[in-house]
């Protein structure tokens, strides 16, 4: 989950940070080999395996239920179906599949790899360094297994070290006794936040969200962040925290769009759009979008929403400060068209798997395609 700096500083990460290890696994994944004695559930594991390569996650799921039908005890299939799960975000679903696939199977390494994988997104830091000390004994050669561990390692210690502050909807956790008035000042940010962003989209979390306030190398180091990041979001808001120390209202930025992040995946864990994502967040940061209006301004060509459904960590700096003011520009006029509760009840559909353009049509009272074509006719008004 990312943020671009007003004058052209990259503020935070595009999201899907957690995922990259799991798309690499994937990869590895797929070559596997089909010894199945029924032909036909043969064809449909090649197939969901197929499409997970491909990225149509749903359409694997579908397939792995379908080929898991026909041949229940076969633990490769709920490794398919929990590799699915876990591209579509349905983390729980993902944990049952990986689990039984490990009941059938207690040798299949790449099942405890990607369990690993949903342990550590769902908060479970010891459950995960359990399953990849297993994992590493296992595969041996897995470099990139070792150094995952050796990062949740030092996440682990790390952890161990953290002082916490605890007010009603966020727990702010941080290392040394210097940084306890900062943690202070960040929880009255995020207190800020909390109810500013809610009352604009007229919803709150429910539980008290999680965030870390580290040092710019520890942060760097667990986050695996591009160097212009300002902070990150995947469950936990984690904030490298010099840079915020001198600049009071580049904290409240920050932490509003960390916020809003952690409000946006409580209400759709999945099937929302970076631009969505990301414009809502950038376009509830306090201060206004006139960067984001010059910003779009400048560019030679407009930014079409369509190829900014997907992850932002593509762009080079100057792409992606585009790609952020752009998105945020569209979502403000979301919210100014159509409300913040409407942009709310979008995403939740989104969440419960209906179709961005059947969802964004009922929601928004226009087609996409309508909306676009205004956004952009719109922008070369200015
Ligand atoms: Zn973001």
């Amino acid at each position: 989950m990312g943020t671009m700096g007003r004058q052209g500083r990259p503020r935070f990460r595009p999201g899907l940070l957690p995922c990259l290890p799991c798309l690499c696994l994937l990869v590895v994944l797929h070559s596997i080999a089909f010894a199945q004695a029924d032909p036909k559930t043969a064809l449909l594991e090649r197939a969901g395996w197929e499409a997970l390569a491909a990225g149509r996650a749903h359409d694997a799921a579908n397939t792995f239920r379908e080929a898991i039908a026909g041949d229940p005890k076969n633990a490769e299939l709920y490794l398919g179906a929990g590799a699915a799960a876990l591209l579509e975000r349905r983390d729980t679903d993902a944990r049952v599949a990986l689990e039984y696939a490990l009941t059938l199977d207690s040798k299949l390494s790449r099942a405890r790899a990607l369990l690993g994988q949903v342990l550590y997104r769902g908060g479970d830091l010891p459950g995960a360094i359990s399953l990849y000390e297993t994992l590493i004994t296992e595969v041996p050669d897995d470099k990139q297994a070792a150094a995952t561990l050796d990062r949740w390692h030092r996440e682990a210690a790390l952890n161990d070290r953290l002082q916490q502050t605890v007010g009603s909807h966020f727990t702010v956790s941080f290392e040394g006794p210097e940084e306890a008035a900062l943690a202070e000042r960040a929880l009255d940010a995020l207190e800020r936040a909390f109810w500013r962003v809610g009352g604009t989209l007229g919803t709150y979390p429910y539980a008290p969200v999680p965030v870390v306030l580290y040092s710019n190398e520890q942060f760097r180091d667990i986050t695996r962040s591009p160097s212009w990041a300002a902070g990150a979001y995947d469950g936990t808001i984690r904030v490298p925290m010099r840079g915020a120390l001198n600049d009071p209202e580049e904290l409240d930025r920050v932490l509003a769009h960390e916020f809003t992040h952690a409000l946006v995946r409580e209400i759709a864990a999945r099937g929302v759009p970076t631009w969505l994502n990301e414009g809502l967040a950038t376009a509830l940061e306090s201060g206004g979008l006139e960067w984001a209006e010059r910003r779009v301004r400048q560019a030679a060509e407009p930014v079409p929403l369509d190829a900014l459904a997907s992850s932002f960590a593509r762009f080079s700096g100057s792409q992606a400060q585009l790609a952020y003011a752009a998105s945020a520009l569209a979502v403000g006029q979301l919210i100014d068209e159509a409300g913040g509760p409407a942009v709310v009840n979008l995403l939740r559909d989104l969440g419960d798997g209906v179709g961005f353009e059947a969802a964004f049509t009922h929601r928004m009272q226009r087609t996409f395609g309508d909306f676009q074509a205004a956004f952009a006719a719109g922008r070369k008004g200015r």
